[in-house]
């Protein structure tokens, strides 16, 4: 890990332990600390010391111009990636470089930007492919013969079906998983991930193409599942949407952050407009 960052430009008003960051480190109870994050793709630096703060019970924002390396911080603190440098913690445990199933051990989930192909299941039988229910023969019994799968399969069962009427998509649930449209892959996503009872819910960008009736709906849930405790990292595009839904936002540019603050304050920071008028636009 690196130390010291000097770079030009970078403000220096907080300094904990030797990190200089734009992001409030000042927080109370944190469940996701990124500190010094380092990424690079070739000679394509896609996160740069990048270090922020989750505090537990909040939808935080991270926005940030196209390119501005979001989804590889997603896939660096769900352990898709592994950094050159830096540190993830999760619930005050250094899960830096382990695997994605270790990082959901430790309370955290994340969906993609673009679904997974679902070819041949049903929207029910999908759920059970979630992220910490891995299929075996057992899953395959569960449909041809129920009678013989143990107590912790029909209890998975039992929650696909609770999780689908909560998200009010029971009504998809034998439909062919491809059939059903782009914002209902979204809700299916969402409802799937909540399977493995997350403590910490990463979404990228959740209602990217998704209908307005249902973007409203997918607003619901995630306000929902906060209210009943689950803390959400959101990277969405639409920003009504995120400024809507989050607080705090994160601010990312070129693989750092640039600032962190409440929705009001970060509509009318003129670095903030500075940085997506110089990158891919909104
Ligand atoms: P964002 O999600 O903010 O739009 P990304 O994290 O997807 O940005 O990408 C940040 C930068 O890293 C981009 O320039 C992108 O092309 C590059 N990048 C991301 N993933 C890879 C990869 N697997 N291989 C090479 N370059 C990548
Ligand atoms: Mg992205």
């Amino acid at each position: 890990m690196s130390d010291a960052i000097e770079e030009p430009g970078t403000t220096s008003e907080m300094d904990v332990s030797t990190v200089q960051t734009n992001a409030n480190m000042a927080k109370d109870d944190v469940v996701l600390r990124v500190e010094n994050l380092q990424k690079s793709f070739g000679a394509l630096v896609a996160t740069d010391h990048a270090t922020f703060e989750v505090e537990r019970g909040t939808i935080t924002g991270l926005i940030g111009p196209n390119g501005a390396g979001k989804s590889t911080i997603f896939n660096l603190i769900s352990g898709f990636y592994e950094p050159d440098g830096g540190t993830v913690t999760v619930n005050g445990t250094d899960v830096t470089g382990t695997e994605p199933y270790e990082v959901a051990e430790h309370g955290l989930i994340r969906t993609f930007q673009t679904p997974r192909k679902l070819e041949g299941m049903t929207v029910r039988e999908a759920m059970l492919v979630g992220p910490r229910h891995q299929p075996g023969e057992s899953f395959v019994k569960l449909f041809t013969d129920p009678k013989t799968v143990g107590e912790h399969e029909q209890q998975n069962l039992a929650d696909v079906e609770r999780i689908l009427e909560e998200f009010e998509i029971d009504h998809l649930a034998t439909q062919p998983a491809t059939d059903i449209s782009g914002g209902q892959m979204k809700l299916v996503e969402l409802a799937r991930a909540m399977l493995a009872e997350p403590e910490v819910l990463l979404l990228d960008e959740p209602v990217a193409g998704v209908n307005p009736t249902l973007r409203n709906k997918l607003a619901e849930q995630i306000q929902r599942l906060n209210e009943q405790g689950t803390t959400f990292l959101l990277i969405e595009h639409d920003m009504e949407f995120v400024m809507n839904l989050a607080d705090p936002i994160v601010v990312l540019d070129r693989g750092s952050v640039l600032t962190e603050g409440p929705p009001h304050a970060i509509q009318s920071d003129t670095k903030v407009i500075d940085a997506y008028l110089g990158g891919g636009g909104v």
